[in-house]
């Protein structure tokens, strides 16, 4: 089978840990320090369920509650990846501004969307508890996920690969596609 071309977009509040999970994923390492205004595009080749796929990560350079998202966001774009970090109550609440600004932009009523609570590391400082990360992608009808980047595997598998495998399967079903779970 030929391998599919996919991009996608990650976005959120600034400081969330976007770049951080990119890195991780194509680069398999933390980087403690990346600049913030810097938006870049990551490839990778990665393999789900047997079908190998061209990545392109758009990792952006941030929005707030003011931001006007680029056109360029919805125009080849097949799924995002939403990210806030669960220390930021801040990065919670304009989170769900970006997905209404999306939805805006696209003019469509549901898109391929995973909702990431990075930097479950640092339990001492959480304010976003787990189960209103839940309710709110319950609400998109979305698909959920806690992770780090810094401790890729705080638990036994692999957080940050299941974030972008995640949303490629959600973007199969999103095609009409059926997918193994
Ligand atoms: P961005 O602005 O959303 O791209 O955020 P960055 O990836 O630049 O990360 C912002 C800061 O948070 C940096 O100092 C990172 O080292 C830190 N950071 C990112 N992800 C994590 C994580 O999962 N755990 C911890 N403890 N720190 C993180
Ligand atoms: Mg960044």
């Amino acid at each position: 089978m030929p391998s599919k071309q996919r991009k996608i977009a990650i976005m959120g509040y600034r400081s969330v840990g976007k770049s951080s999970l990119s890195i991780q994923f194509v680069e398999g390492q933390f980087v403690d320090s990346y600049d913030p205004t810097i938006e870049n595009t990551f490839v990778k080749t990665t393999k789900v369920n047997n079908q190998e796929y061209d990545l392109k990560l758009v990792d952006t350079a941030g929005q707030d509650e003011y931001s006007i998202l680029p056109t360029q966001y919805s125009m080849d774009i097949h799924g995002y990846v939403l990210v806030y970090s669960i220390t930021s109550p801040k990065s919670f609440e304009i989170i769900q501004i970006i997905y209404d600004k999306l939805l805006d932009m696209t003019g469509k009523v549901h898109v391929p969307v995973v909702l990431v609570g990075n930097k479950k590391d640092l339990h001492m400082d959480r304010v976003v508890t787990q189960d209103e990360g839940r309710k709110l992608a319950d609400s998109w009808k979305a698909v959920f996920l806690e992770a780090s980047a810094k401790q890729n595997e705080v638990t036994s598998k692999k957080c940050v690969a299941d974030i972008f495998h995640t949303i490629l399967m959600e973007i199969e079903k999103a095609n009409g596609n059926t997918v193994q779970e």
